[in-house]
């Protein structure tokens, strides 16, 4: 079918408003990728039928579809080939219903993670999960994605938020499991199939998520310690503590701390970076004076026993946006260094400061250049990595970097990617580094699904062929 057929079919078939062209995409923002829009066409449907409908035609013209939410996803699983349609879940943004009482939330899957938050907070309740792309990120891409952040060391990653799940598969049929109850073992529980599956699958229409009540006001400080381990005997100490409740524990290596905050502006005295380690924690308690008095006697009650170097308890809105800022505007990284390779994995606590020794020399030995930011999620382990150059790097350099930064991670208890995915820049990967009967049992629930290969190709695995 030429271009001028296939959109014209497409009108007809799913509605003139919701079709874009290739003309309509030029110009756009792709997103995090700049492959991301390099589609024949991008439908926007705006109810679950219509997604079924999309599906039905493109398996009739066997022309793949690559569903997309706020592209904010960073291993390019949204990358779409000029052959394909680009299924963007945008327009289904309704927040079908808060409901307090059992505190769920059924929201469409375009419904950004910011929205979700702003509407829950209305009824003194939060979705339980954070990320710094909170405005662009959609719920569907982050269940998708099995999307973490922030709070997932005391609520969990987005799997277990997600109580029900709706999705239009491959073949047309809606998978339909909108269970509003945390307890279900009515056998195999297969939304959980298409959790982290990076619309291989499926395509996520609608959700159930799990509500909790806030936690009160939240007081932020920023600590300068020696090492990962000082930061979390902190974390410990401040999790163990009545009355308050730990929200974030976010550290940052010394020249990611000065590299972020020096291009954002700040002067050096205005926060105190000193320190090989920055933790900026966020506690909550009942009022945010609760909150600042809890942090400062708590840090004063640990001082010695985690060797604090520095710290600082904000005292202002602003103060404390600062030190958010320097964790959370890692773009300003990618301003720096474009297309920065990044790299994204959980390491078991009592290893992380041998990890970040021991890759720090090893990829000094691969390039003398190298000397990556290092960042991230302290108390569950996910550490981001950065490289301070130019991406992307050769494939053998690339694949000397990954066999530093990988090897062993699983055999230690941790993965080779925490929370972004596998998408299409960890494939190569995810076939040297998953266990290989994974890898099998991958393909053969791809083949049972989506035997044409029909969602999302080229991402993850495909089916058998
Ligand atoms: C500044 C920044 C900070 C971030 N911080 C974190 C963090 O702390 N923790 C974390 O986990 N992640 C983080 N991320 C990455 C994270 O993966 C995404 O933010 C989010 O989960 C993806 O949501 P999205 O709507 O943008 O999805 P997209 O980027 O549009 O898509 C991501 C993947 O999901 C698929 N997909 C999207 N929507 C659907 C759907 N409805 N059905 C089926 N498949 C779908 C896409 O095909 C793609 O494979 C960050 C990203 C940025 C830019």
């Amino acid at each position: 079918m030429d271009r001028i057929a296939l959109l014209d079919n497409l009108r007809e078939r799913v509605g003139a408003q919701a079709v874009l062209s290739p003309d309509d995409l030029a110009g756009r923002d792709p997103g995090w990728d700049t492959g991301n829009l390099g589609a024949a066409a991008l439908v926007r449907p705006v109810t679950t039928a219509d997604v079924a409908k999309l599906v039905a035609w493109c398996r009739e013209a066997k022309i793949a579809l690559v569903p997309h939410g706020g592209r904010t996803g960073l291993v390019g699983g949204a990358i779409t080939g000029p052959e394909e349609i680009i299924c963007d879940l945008g327009a289904l943004d309704r927040i079908e219903e808060i409901d307090p009482q059992t505190r769920v939330a059924v929201v469409q899957a375009g419904v950004t993670l910011n929205a979700l938050q702003e509407a829950a907070r209305a009824h003194g309740l939060e979705p339980g999960i954070d990320l710094a792309a909170r405005g662009s990120a959609t719920i569907g891409g982050m269940i998708s994605t099995n999307a973490g952040g922030i709070m997932a060391f005391r609520n969990g990653v987005m799997r277990h938020r997600v109580l029900g799940l709706e999705v239009v598969l491959p073949d047309g049929q809606v998978f339909c499991d909108l269970t509003r109850v945390v307890k279900t073992s009515a056998g195999y529980d297969l939304k959980h199939l298409f959790i982290g599956a990076e619309g291989t699958l499926g395509i996520v229409t609608r959700a159930v998520i799990k509500l909790d009540p806030l936690t009160g006001a939240g007081a932020t400080a920023l600590v300068g310690l020696n090492d990962a381990a000082s930061a979390q005997r902190a974390i410990r100490y401040f999790l163990a503590q009545g009355g308050t409740s730990l929200r974030a524990a976010e550290i940052m290596w010394r020249s990611y701390a000065l590299t972020t905050s020096r291009a954002l502006g700040f002067t050096p005295g205005q926060l105190p970076l000193d320190a090989p380690c920055l933790l900026a924690l966020e506690l909550a308690a009942d009022t945010f004076e609760q909150a600042s008095a809890a942090l400062e006697s708590g840090l004063a009650a640990i001082w010695d026993e985690a060797q604090i170097i520095d710290g600082l308890v904000a005292n202002s809105m602003q103060q404390a946006e600062r030190i958010w800022r320097v964790r959370e505007d890692t773009d300003v990284l990618y301003r720096l260094h474009p297309r920065a390779p990044s790299f994204d994995v959980s390491v078991p606590a009592g290893a992380i400061d041998d990890y970040v020794a021991r890759i720090q020399a090893d990829l000094k030995a691969i390039d003398a250049g190298f000397a990556p930011y290092v960042f991230g999620h302290l108390a569950d382990g996910n550490l981001h990595i950065v490289f301070n150059v130019e991406g992307p790097l050769p494939a053998a350099t690339n694949e000397a970097v990954e066999r530093v930064l990988y090897t062993d991670l699983s055999a230690v208890g941790g993965s080779f990617s925490a929370e972004h995915g596998v998408g299409r820049k960890k494939r190569a990967a995810f076939e040297r580094y998953a266990d290989p009967v994974k890898r099998q049992l991958a393909q053969a629930v791809k083949t049972i699904i989506d035997p044409e290969g029909l969602l999302n190709p080229g991402k993850i695995v495909d089916p058998a062929s």
